[in-house]
């Protein structure tokens, strides 16, 4: 028999195995039976060396192109079998995405999360820093240094949480203003966001904890004007151009002169709503210049300095901000609320 046919014999006898084999291992095997150091083919070419000199190039051809071929056709079969193995491997280990799963539910932020962080990347973006301070306070801070000594009556019992008679839960977020001026020297330019505390009624809009932020601006000639420039700014910036403010006279024992804010209404933007009871206007906020006894407890030279403070409260702009009419709907964490802001 010539080397051609032994190897079409070796061809035809592998290409019935394959076609009847199911896995790789039989596959291997039958690699190693032809190609393998006892391999039909390994044989074949060992027998190369019993043929004269002019007769083994031809052979040698022969035999690699032979050797080639029933390469090509192990790998082919190889192929579709690990192609079998993986679609079988994957229908078992399938997994159904339409099963019902008890999935973590996600929670949403809080519409004052959401109205304090406008405010407060607003007041960044004017060059404020945000400091914070203790919501149990020394009288000494959420007091005295705000030009509230022991007799004024907004230190009355009834508005104040006394922890004793010396340390209260803060009625604003200005103690922390003191301790800023008290620890930095000017130019200061600080929003102090966080929760304060009065013995108040529970109603539609009263809380005993409720959140304020405050600003202060202290540097040498800030004035009235850069009070209501920076007012100006502030609501442009979150609520649109058409924004403007008016201000009101009122007293604040830590300002002087204050005033009482009010903002063109953002529902009705001015033209007088249910909201603004037809004004056009809505009250926002409480400001004024910081008053020089103030700065002056609070190692700052007023004849040097003068500077201005204001302070918003977080509820009020988020029910404005979002047309919510009841203080309590914010506290009482219904879900059916809470969702409608995500
Ligand atoms: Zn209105």
């Amino acid at each position: 028999m010539g080397i051609k046919e032994n190897i079409e014999e070796i061809r035809q006898s592998l290409q019935q195995e394959l076609s009847s084999m199911s896995d790789i291992k039989q596959l291997e095997e039958a690699r190693q039976k032809v190609l393998g150091k006892k391999g039909t083919l390994t044989a074949l070419l060992r027998s190369m060396g019993s043929l004269s000199p002019e007769e083994r190039p031809a052979a040698g051809q022969l035999i690699n192109a032979g050797r080639e071929m029933i390469s090509a056709m192990l790998d082919a079969r190889s192929a579709a079998l690990k192609a079998v193995e993986r679609e079988a491997k994957l229908r078992r280990d399938a997994i159904d995405v339409t099963e019902p799963r008890d999935l973590p539910r996600v929670g949403v932020p809080h519409p004052c999360t959401l109205a304090l962080n406008e405010v407060l990347s607003a007041l960044t973006g004017l060059g404020f820093d945000i400091v914070e301070g203790p919501e149990i306070e020394l009288d000494h801070y959420n007091f005295e240094l705000l030009n509230l000594p022991k007799n004024h009556p907004a230190r009355d019992a009834q508005d104040t949480f006394y922890v004793d008679d010396n340390i209260v839960l803060r009625t604003h977020t200005s103690p922390v203003q003191a301790r800023t001026m008290l620890s930095r020297k000017p130019p200061i330019r600080i929003a102090c966001p966080g929760r304060v505390f009065r013995a108040d009624e529970i109603d539609a809009t009263h809380s005993p904890v409720f959140h304020q932020i405050e600003g202060l601006v202290i540097d040498k000639d800030v004035n009235m004007g850069d009070l209501k420039g920076t007012l100006d700014a502030l609501f442009k910036k979150l609520y649109g151009e058409d924004m403007e403010t008016r201000f009101r006279p009122s007293f604040f024992p830590f300002t002087e002169p204050s005033a009482e804010v009010d903002l063109t209404c953002i529902s009705c933007r001015g033209k007088g709503c249910r909201m603004c009871k037809g004004t056009g206007w809505i009250e926002v906020l409480g400001c004024g210049m910081v008053n020089p006894k103030v700065l002056e407890m609070c190692g700052i030279d007023p004849t040097v300095y003068s500077g201005f403070a204001f302070g918003i409260g977080l509820e009020r702009i988020t029910m404005l901000r979002y047309g919510i009419k009841d203080l309590r709907l914010l506290y009482e964490g219904d879900e059916r609320f809470l969702r409608q802001f995500r």
